[in-house]
């Protein structure tokens, strides 16, 4: 198998409240692809962080009557603090505001982009939503709201940097067409390349430092203007790099220079303008290499209502509180085998509760206890070899074993974790439907009544059974790796024999 280098990142949440269900959602994604291609021998870097420097920190800091850097520090660290709870294994956390190296290589791909001619001044007027940060044109508000957030957007006027995006539209299409940028699904590939057939005006990427409230990076030479806040957090994929020590950097040649592997960011479908328009186009302008891959997911609900921005996760807790109840694997399992490629998926505890129950509890914590019990009754923990015909019946469980890693690539390629799942379970009803049709416990008393070729048919059964678990224990380390080594370990018989039987995963409710 020939080996890669990725480079995986997530968007960086803004820090105006602590982490919500939709956060995990990307995080866990993000970390399984991570597990994923580390597996697979690949060199992989993954990176996640958070944008410090939005104006809705300020705004939320204002309402609570604190400092802002005080609220962004506290909910930065409970973004930070979701590493154990979500079993996440980024390499890297960038913070924007307190992080040497951000900066530096914010200024360093602002001069890149004025260098090319790219930046200029203009006076501006337009409705601008705090939520989004973003600009809208009165057409892209049905009702005069805005479509993220519902909210009316204030009118602002002021002198203001743009940068020239509509140099870029045609090169844009060019690159997405193509596939060097691929975007998933496909359905928001056609997004991209509608919006991009509707021309692309050139966006503002500054703002006084008096709306900005003082905070924020200042724009290179005009300290009235603080860099636009997107620009700022997008810079941030390179940033972590060393960016801002140059373009010869060590990290950053290795993950993101001319010849690095695959640059891959997650992102919600809100943010995809941004990551697939407005990026890539200032990566073209400082003359630097593009992401390779932008994978885009829909979003959670919870109890059929949207995630709101200002916390209004509602009654529901957030991860890391569902993790300290339901355990960690409970909550990663809901969101990989119930969020679909496409379309928003609704969150409840009790889906959750009756998920993990139905596959981690019954489906798979029953498999692995049945065949490794059987294997202490009938054997003393002791496996052994059976001849190839005496395993009857074990082909197409075999089969569908050899095949699985294949399936999983696969599905993970193409950005569908449910695909995965379901891939892996079909694995565990076949071992199920297989260990129920070879009736080991009839074997067992027709080998103590003398059958030695029951006996070696129950060896044939008991071997199939933890050779199934075994692949699922591999295959399933991305998805869910302490319930993974948990069958890991369930299944190890190298001192001979295994491991006594314990519950693997114990109900939840
Ligand atoms: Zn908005």
């Amino acid at each position: 198998m020939s080996t890669e280098r990725v480079y995986l990142t997530t968007t960086i949440p803004y820090v105006n409240g602590p982490p919500h269900l939709g956060h995990a959602l990307e995080f866990v994604q993000a970390d399984v692809l991570a597990r994923h291609h580390r597996l697979a021998g690949d060199e992989v870097r993954f990176q996640t962080g958070t944008d410090d420097n939005s104006l809705k920190n300020v705004l939320a800091a204002e309402a609570a009557g604190i400092p802002v850097a005080d609220l962004v520090d506290r909910n930065a660290a409970a973004f930070a603090a979701l590493r154990e709870p979500l079993a996440l294994s980024f390499d890297d956390f960038i913070r924007t505001s307190s992080d040497p190296r951000h900066r530096p290589g914010v200024e360093r791909l602002w001069r890149a982009c004025a260098a090319s001619g790219d930046l200029y001044q203009k006076d501006y007027a337009g409705l601008y939503c705090v939520g989004c940060e973003q600009f809208y044109k009165p057409a892209e508000l049905p009702g005069g709201l805005c479509p993220e957030h519902g909210t009316r957007p204030q009118q602002v006027r002021e002198q203001n940097w743009f940068f020239r995006l509509s140099r870029y539209a045609g090169r844009l299409q060019g690159l997405i067409d193509t596939g060097q940028l691929r975007i998933e699904p496909a359905a928001r590939r056609n997004e991209v390349l509608r919006f991009i057939a509707g021309g692309l005006d050139d966006f503002s990427v500054s703002r006084s430092t008096a709306r900005a409230r003082g905070w924020g990076i200042p724009v290179p030479d005009d300290p009235g203007q603080v860099i636009y806040v997107w620009w700022d957090a997008l810079g941030n994929y390179i940033t972590a790099l060393g960016y801002g020590d140059g373009e010869g950097s060590e990290l950053y040649e290795r993950w993101w220079g001319h010849g690095s592997g695959r640059r891959i960011h997650l992102c919600g479908k809100g943010v995809l303008r941004f990551h697939a328009v407005y990026w890539p186009a200032i990566l073209l302008s400082a003359g630097l290499p593009l992401p390779t891959d932008i994978l885009v997911h829909d979003y959670l609900t919870i109890g059929g209502r949207k995630i709101s921005k200002s916390g209004g996760a509602g009654a529901v807790a957030g991860p890391a509180a569902l993790a300290g109840r339901f355990g960690t694997d409970a909550v990663r399992w809901w969101l990989l085998r119930e969020v679909p490629r496409v379309g928003d998926a609704d969150f409840t505890v009790a889906r959750l509760v009756a998920r993990a129950n139905e596959d981690l509890a019954n489906g798979l914590g029953n498999l692995v206890s049945r065949v490794t019990s059987m294997a202490h009754r009938y054997r003393q923990g002791g496996l052994r070899p059976a001849p190839q015909a005496a395993a009857a019946g074990a082909g197409p469980l075999l089969d569908a074993c050899g095949l699985v890693p294949d399936r999983v690539s696969a599905a993970l390629a193409g950005f569908d974790f449910r695909a995965a799942t379901t891939a892996l379970w079909e694995i565990v009803d076949l071992a199920n439907r297989y260990v129920e049709r070879a009736e080991p416990w009839r074997l067992a008393a027709a080998e103590r009544a003398g059958d030695a070729a029951a006996g070696q048919a129950l060896d044939a059964v008991l071997g199939t059974g933890i050779r199934a678990c075994r692949t699922l224990a591999g295959q399933l380390a991305p998805f869910v790796p302490d319930l993974a080594s948990r069958i890991a370990a369930a299944c190890d018989d190298s001192s001979g024999r295994l491991p006594e039987p314990r519950p693997l995963f114990p109900r939840i409710g």
